[in-house]
């Protein structure tokens, strides 16, 4: 579905990421790890061409995404960082709608759509499609980037820290959530976390990188069962 062809990434002088060769089968939920700066953002940001590799390619379904436009490709890939990143002018419905309306769907459809995604997210549209942002919970706005994510139904969704910015109860429940949804629609996620629990709750895949490197790769139990020391060290010895 993913697959990172031989990636280096270089800004100036410095190595983001450096050789890195990876699959993420589709409807796969890959996590992944590694300590601050060690290239997980950019490995994301590959797939949406926020960054372009200097060496290597990615390709989704075989097809190089540098063969594709880039806004057109960003529409076809749901994109949800820590910050959420919701219009603070628009209200939750309009946010959700942003894509379909990019897309030119008919308003109908997009009422319709808004409407099934936020009670995916269980926030009930009666109550929540027309608040703005700043009258969000961090737990409630990070469910609106959900659905916003989702509204076009992407094959693919990249969510970097999704739960970053929210309490440990919060960010159980949006945990709960994202495994629901992943288990009804089936979408290829690439995740990144720094929390081990999340990681080896969520993971079919577990990635690890150090400065830039894939330095363990496979399913949660063989990634923790196999890894070294540093791995441990990351993910907790005793969280098996
Ligand atoms: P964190 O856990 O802190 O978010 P990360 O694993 O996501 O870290 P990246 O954001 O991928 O790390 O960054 C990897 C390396 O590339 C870092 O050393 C970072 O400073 C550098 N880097 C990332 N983006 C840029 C950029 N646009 N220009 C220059 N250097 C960058
Ligand atoms: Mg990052």
């Amino acid at each position: 579905m993913i697959a990172f062809d031989g990636i280096s990434v270089r800004f100036g002088g410095a190595t983001a990421l450096d050789g890195v060769t990876e699959e993420v089968a589709e409807g796969e939920l890959c996590v992944l790890v590694g300590p601050s700066g060690s290239g997980k953002s950019t490995l994301l940001r590959l797939v949406n061409r926020l960054v372009e590799p200097t060496e290597g390619a990615v390709r989704v379904r075989g097809v190089d995404v540098r063969a594709v436009e880039a806004a057109r490709l960003r529409r076809s890939i749901g994109y949800v960082i820590q910050s959420v990143g919701l219009f603070p002018h628009r209200t939750v419905a309009r946010n959700v709608a942003t894509v379909p309306r990019l897309l030119g769907w008919p308003e109908a459809r997009i009422e319709a759509r808004v409407r099934e995604m936020l009670a995916l997210v269980r926030l009930d549209p009666a109550e929540f499609a027309s608040r703005r942002p700043r009258e969000l919970s961090g737990g409630q706005a990070q469910r609106v980037g959900i659905a916003r994510a989702l509204a076009a139904d992407p094959d693919i969704l990249l969510m970097d820290e999704p739960f970053g910015a929210v309490d440990p109860i919060a960010r159980r429940d949006l945990r709960a959530e994202l495994r629901r949804i992943h288990a009804a629609t089936g979408k290829t996620i690439l995740l990144v976390t720094h929390d081990p629990g999340e990681a080896i709750e969520l993971a079919s895949r577990l990635v690890v990188l150090r400065d830039g490197r894939v330095v363990a790769s496979g399913g949660p139990s063989e990634v923790l069962g196999g890894g070294g020391a540093f791995v441990r060290a990351l993910l907790g010895g005793d969280a098996a």
